[in-house]
C-alpha cells in the first residue's frame, strides 16, 4: 500500500495515500469494534485526529482532511476572493477551477462559448490569475461541467472530496465521498483547516437483479427520490451495494449519486466495483484502478455494517420513471405518466427535450440516446419538439463527434449546445415560448425547481433519463409510452421504438479532443490577479463587524417566507450569476423569488420604519443605514437547493442576524455560520404559526450557547402581551466564535495574526 500512485495525470506530486488510511481507520476500528459502512471508512480514515475525535453518527462533528477541492466559475469567485483575504502565497490542498456556469445557450456550442468567453472575460482573467498565483489547476471555459471533469480526471476510489457545487456527489460513481460544500468551507481546506461535517447516518439502497430495455440508471435515482422525497436525505449519505451494483457502469453509478443532492443527501456512493475499474482504465487511470484492488478490502462495507434506513430496489421490475414538474420527487413510472398528465392537466405538448448535462451526458448515455434518433431517423423520423445536447465535457463532445453520434443529433433536428451548464441553470435564451405562458419541458438534468431552466414560472419541468427525453421528444407529446405506444413512419406504418443499446465505454478510447487545461506556472511570483476597481463583477471583500456582544431587541422581520424556500428563491441564479464576485450587487436579488406570508407576493414586504411597502433588498437596505438588524422567519428545509454562499453572504451584508425556520438544508445552515449569521430552528415548529409578519422581536444572544435552546421573545403588534419562544441551534464552540468575531474568516484571520 505504500506504493507512489498519482492522484491524476496533471498534477505531479500529489499521490493517493491508501496506506495512512488504511492505518487511520485501524486506529478508529480499535476505537469502535464495531462493523463499518463504506461511507463511515472514508469519513474515518480522513479524521484530522482519529485517536481523539468524538464519533456518532448523526451528532458528533469530525474534523476532516479532504484530498481535493474543486470550485466551478460561479462559486471560485468569491471563494478565491476571500482565500485572497486569508494572506497565503498558495492553496494548502490540490484545488482545481472550472469554467462552466457562466455559458449562456443560445445558437449552438461554438458561437455561444466564443460570446460567453467575451462577456465574462473579466472573471475569467480574474480566476485564471488567481489561479496562477496560488497553484490551482483552471479549466477554462468550453472544458466541460465540473462533475464530469472530476469523474474523468480526479476522483479516486476512496478520496474525499469537496466541491463548491450541490452535484458534486457523482464522484460517488468512482467510489469516492464527494460532497457539496460552500465557498466558505473550500476556502478553509484551501487554507489547511480542518473541514467539519457533522457525522452524517448512513442509508443503504440494496440493489438486486438486472436493469434492460428502457430502464436506465436515473430511474433508480428518480426513484429513489420518489420514495425519499427531498428532505429524506438530509443528514446522511446513500450508500448503494448489493449484487445490482455489478452491471451498472461508473458513469451511471455518477448519475444515480448526482441526482442523490436531489433528496438532501450529504452524499452518495458505491462500493468501489469493476464498473468504476473499467472506467479507470478507459480514462488513463489503470494504475489507480491497480492500486485500489489491492486496497480494495477498505473500499466496500464491512461484512454486517449497519445503516440507519435500508431501501431494496429489484432492478428487474424497475420501470422508467419521469420526475416533476416543479420538483424533483414526485415520481411517476412511465405507465401511469399519460394519465397523471390528464389528471393533473398538465401541458401535453413538449415543447423541448434536453439531454446531457452533468448529470447523464456519459458516453454510454449519448450512445443509447443517439440509438434512438437512429431508429426514429430509419423512419423518418425527426424530433417533434425542440431538441438540444449538452455534453458535459471536452472529452465527450470530441469523443461523441469523431464517432457519429453527434452526428445522428444534428440530422434528428438537435441543437448542440456548449459543454457547459446552460439550460440546467437557467443560461437559456429561450425563445419558443413567452414568459409567464404554460408549457412543457423534459430534460435529463437533475433538478427542476420553478423557473429554473428558463425563468418562465409556468414552465413544468420534467426530469428524466435521455432516454425517455429523446423518445418523448420523437411523439412531441408527453402521453407516449415508448414500451407500449406505436408511432407513425413517414408513410404513415406504424412501428414502435427499439429498446435503446449503446456502449458503456468507446471502443476506440476517449478522445480528449481541445486542450482547454491550464496548470500553474513553476514560478507564480511574478503573477498578479486581475481585479479592476471600478468593476461591477469583481469586489474585494471587507470583513464583517464583529458581535457587539449584547443581546438584539425590537427587531423587525424582514420577511416571513411561506413554504419552499430554496436557494434560488433566496439568491436566484439566471441574469444573476454574473455579479457572483461583486457583494454589494449581487444583493440586490436578497430574497426576492420568496413568497411573503403577509401577502402571498414576491419581493414585496412592509418597512416597518416607513409603513412603505418595497422591495425585500430594498427594505433591508433602508433597515441597515438606519442601523437596524433584521430577521427572517422561514419554513421547512430552507436553503435546500443549492451550496450558494451568496445566499448567507447577502442577507449578513445587507444586516441581517438571524434566520429563524422551521428547518435548514445542511450546507445552507453552515453557510450562515460561516458569515457570522444564526440560523435557529424552533424548537417547537408549531411556533411558526404564532409569528405574524408584522410583529417584533427580541433575540437574547447574551445567552447562545453550545446545546442550549435560545429564547425569543415576540412582541404582537396587535398589541397582545409579549410571549416566549424557545429557538434550537447546531452550534458548536468553535463555530460559536465565528459568530462573536463576525464570520469564520475574521476567526481565520485573527488566529493567523495571533
Ligand atoms: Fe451545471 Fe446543472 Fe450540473 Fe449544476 S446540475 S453543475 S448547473 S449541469
Amino acid at each position: 500500500l505504500d506504493k507512489k500512485v498519482r492522484q491524476n495525470i496533471w498534477e505531479d506530486n500529489n499521490y493517493i495515500n491508501y496506506k495512512k488510511m488504511s492505518e487511520n481507520l485501524a486506529i478508529v476500528r480499535s476505537r469502535l469494534n464495531t462493523p463499518l459502512t463504506y461511507a463511515e471508512k472514508i469519513l474515518y480514515s480522513h479524521l484530522d485526529d482519529p485517536h481523539g475525535q468524538d464519533i456518532q453518527r448523526g451528532t458528533s462533528y469530525l474534523k476532516l482532511r479532504p484530498d481535493r477541492v474543486a470550485c466551478q466559475d460561479a462559486t471560485a469567485q468569491m471563494a478565491i476572493l476571500q482565500f485572497m483575504s486569508a494572506g497565503m502565497d498558495a492553496v494548502a490542498n490540490p484545488t482545481t477551477v472550472h469554467c462552466d456556469h457562466l455559458i449562456e445557450a443560445q445558437i449552438g456550442g461554438e458561437k455561444d462559448l466564443a460570446r460567453a468567453i467575451e462577456i465574462n472575460k473579466e472573471v475569467y482573467d480574474f480566476l485564471a490569475t488567481a489561479c496562477a498565483k496560488y497553484n490551482i489547476g483552471f479549466w477554462r471555459p468550453g472544458s466541460g461541467i465540473i462533475h464530469q471533469i472530476i469523474l474523468e480526471n480526479y476522483a479516486f476510489p476512496g478520496g474525499l472530496l469537496i466541491g463548491t457545487d450541490s452535484h458534486t456527489p457523482n464522484g460517488g460513481g468512482l467510489g469516492m465521498a464527494a460532497i457539496g460544500v460552500g465557498g466558505a468551507d473550500a476556502v478553509d481546506v484551501m487554507a489547511n483547516l480542518p473541514w467539519e461535517l457533522k457525522a452524517p447516518k448512513v442509508i443503504g439502497v440494496k440493489l438486486t437483479g438486472q436493469m434492460s430495455g428502457w430502464t436506465t440508471p436515473k430511474d433508480i435515482i428518480l426513484k429513489v427520490a420518489d420514495i425519499l422525497t427531498v428532505k429524506g436525505g438530509t443528514g446522511a449519505i446513500v450508500e448503494y451495494h448489493g449484487p445490482g451494483t455489478e452491471t451498472l457502469s461508473a458513469t451511471g453509478q455518477a448519475t444515480i449519486c448526482n441526482m442523490g443532492a436531489e433528496i438532501g443527501a450529504t452524499t452518495s456512493l458505491f462500493n468501489f466495483n469493476q464498473g468504476m475499474y473499467d472506467y479507470l482504465a478507459a480514462t488513463k487511470r489503470k494504475d489507480i484502478g491497480d492500486f485500489a484492488r489491492a486496497y480494495s478490502k477498505e473500499l466496500r462495507a464491512d461484512e454486517g455494517a449497519e445503516y440507519d434506513q435500508l431501501i431494496e430496489i429489484n432492478l428487474s421490475e424497475l420501470e422508467p420513471h419521469i420526475n416533476g414538474p416543479f420538483t424533483p420527487d414526485l415520481g411517476t413510472p412511465i405507465s401511469k405518466f399519460s394519465q397523471a398528465v390528464k389528471d393533473n392537466g398538465w401541458p401535453e405538448e413538449l415543447k423541448v427535450g434536453l439531454i446531457g448535462s452533468c448529470t447523464n451526458s456519459s458516453y454510454e448515455d449519448m450512445s443509447r440516446a443517439a440509438s434512438i434518433a437512429r431508429d426514429a431517423l430509419d423512419h423518418g423520423l425527426k424530433a417533434k419538439s425542440g431538441f438540444t445536447v449538452t455534453p458535459g465535457s471536452e472529452q465527450i463532445r470530441a469523443t461523441v463527434e469523431r464517432d457519429g453520434q453527434l452526428k445522428t443529433f444534428e440530422e434528428f433536428g438537435g441543437m448542440v449546445l456548449a459543454n457547459a451548464c446552460g439550460p440546467c441553470i437557467g443560461q437559456w435564451d429561450r425563445r419558443d415560448v413567452p414568459k409567464g405562458t404554460a408549457n412543457s419541458i423534459i430534460s435529463s438534468y437533475n433538478r427542476n425547481f420553478t423557473g429554473r431552466n428558463d425563468g418562465n414560472p409556468a414552465t413544468h419541468s420534467f426530469v428524466a433519463s435521455p432516454d425517455m427525453v429523446v423518445a418523448l421528444t420523437i411523439a412531441g407529446s408527453l402521453h407516449f409510452n415508448p414500451l407500449t405506444d406505436k408511432l407513425k413512419d413517414k408513410d404513415g406504418n406504424e412501428f414502435m421504438l427499439k429498446p435503446p443499446t449503446g456502449d458503456g465505454l468507446p471502443s476506440r478510447g476517449y478522445d480528449p479532443g481541445n486542450d482547454t487545461y491550464q496548470a500553474p506556472p513553476k514560478d507564480r511570483s511574478a503573477v498578479t490577479v486581475a481585479v479592476s476597481p471600478t468593476s461591477d463583477r469583481l469586489q474585494i471583500l471587507s470583513p464583517f463587524d464583529p458581535w457587539d456582544g449584547k443581546d438584539a431587541k425590537d427587531l423587525p422581520i424582514l420577511i416571513k417566507a411561506q413554504g419552499k424556500t430554496t436557494t434560488d428563491h433566496i439568491s436566484m441564479a439566471g441574469p444573476w450569476l454574473k455579479y457572483r464576485g461583486h457583494l454589494d450587487n449581487i444583493s440586490n436579488n436578497m430574497l426576492i423569488g420568496a413568497t411573503n406570508e403577509a401577502n402571498g407576493k414576491a419581493n414585496e414586504v412592509k418597512n416597518y420604519s416607513t409603513g412603505e411597502w418595497g422591495a425585500v433588498p430594498a427594505v433591508a437596505r433602508d433597515y441597515k443605514a438606519k442601523g437596524i438588524k433584521w430577521v427572517v422567519i422561514g419554513d421547512w428545509n430552507y436553503g435546500e437547493g443549492s451550496s450558494r454562499e451568496h445566499a448567507a453572504l447577502e442577507p449578513r451584508h445587507l444586516g441581517g442576524l438571524a434566520i429563524i425556520t422551521r428547518s435548514f438544508a445542511r450546507i445552507h445552515e453552515t453557510n450562515l455560520k460561516k458569515q457570522g449569521m444564526l440560523p435557529l430552528t424552533f424548537s417547537d415548529p408549531a411556533d411558526y404559526d404564532k409569528i405574524r409578519p408584522e410583529d417584533r422581536i427580541d433575540l437574547l444572544t447574551t445567552q447562545l450557547e453550545v446545546g442550549k435552546p435560545l429564547p425569543m421573545i415576540v412582541h404582537p403588534a396587535d398589541g397582545s402581551a409579549p410571549f416566549e419562544i424557545k429557538l434550537s441551534h447546531t452550534f458548536n464552540e468553535p463555530q460559536l466564535e465565528w459568530f462573536k468575531n463576525g464570520s469564520a474568516l475574521n476567526t481565520m484571520a485573527k488566529a493567523s495574526r495571533s
